[in-house]
């Protein structure tokens, strides 16, 4: 069930990849073979339009593994997806400032860091693509997160919230091992 809202996410969020190949994939895997992009969708015309650049972004994404476990592991406050992606972005909103999130440090090779005097991704930028990237994280089991449904006390209603849990094990090793390349438009 998640695995399937998720994709639903990401047929919403793509910016550059073919819809229409997304839904094949999707509904008819086996028929992938044989098909060829139509470039008639919303995305292919963005792509056709702008140009972009297959990027590798291996290296933006090892930072925001980072971030996720920076702000999980000792936060007394649930986490959400736009959180990281904030600070990931180094975003300068109330909510960070008052969470003190811009002077999140993070444990590189025995070394402290300060995340907000960091460079500031270049690859994964705007957001919706830093979002993207952070839905492929949990698609691939790299981070955890889970979908907490509450209950009004007052009326009959459920609210749902996107909590992050953290990141699994060996994530450095796996994200070798696998393709994170996006679309970036220059
Ligand atoms: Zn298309």
């Amino acid at each position: 069930m998640q695995k399937e809202l998720f994709n639903v996410v990401m047929f919403c969020a793509t910016q550059y990849d073919c819809r229409q190949q997304f839904l094949c994939k999707y509904l008819w895997p086996e028929l992938l073979s044989s098909y060829y992009e139509y470039n008639s969708c919303d995305n292919c015309q963005k792509k056709n339009k702008e140009n972009p650049q297959l990027t590798n972004a291996s290296s933006e994404i090892l930072e925001m593994l980072e971030v996720v476990e920076a702000l999980t592991q000792n936060s007394l406050i649930e986490i959400s997806p736009d959180d990281v992606i904030d600070v990931f972005s180094r975003s300068n909103t109330n909510k960070i400032r008052k969470n003190k999130y811009n002077k999140l440090t993070l444990q590189r090779e025995s070394r402290e860091v300060k995340l907000y005097e960091e460079r500031s991704p270049t690859i994964l930028v705007p957001k919706e693509t830093a979002r993207l990237a952070l839905n492929d994280l949990v698609y691939k089991g790299l981070v955890k997160q889970e979908i907490r449904l509450q209950k009004s006390k007052i009326i009959q209603y459920l609210s749902c919230n996107i909590v992050m849990v953290g990141i699994s094990e060996n994530v450095k090793q796996q994200v070798e091992k696998m393709c994170w390349e996006y679309w970036v438009h220059s």
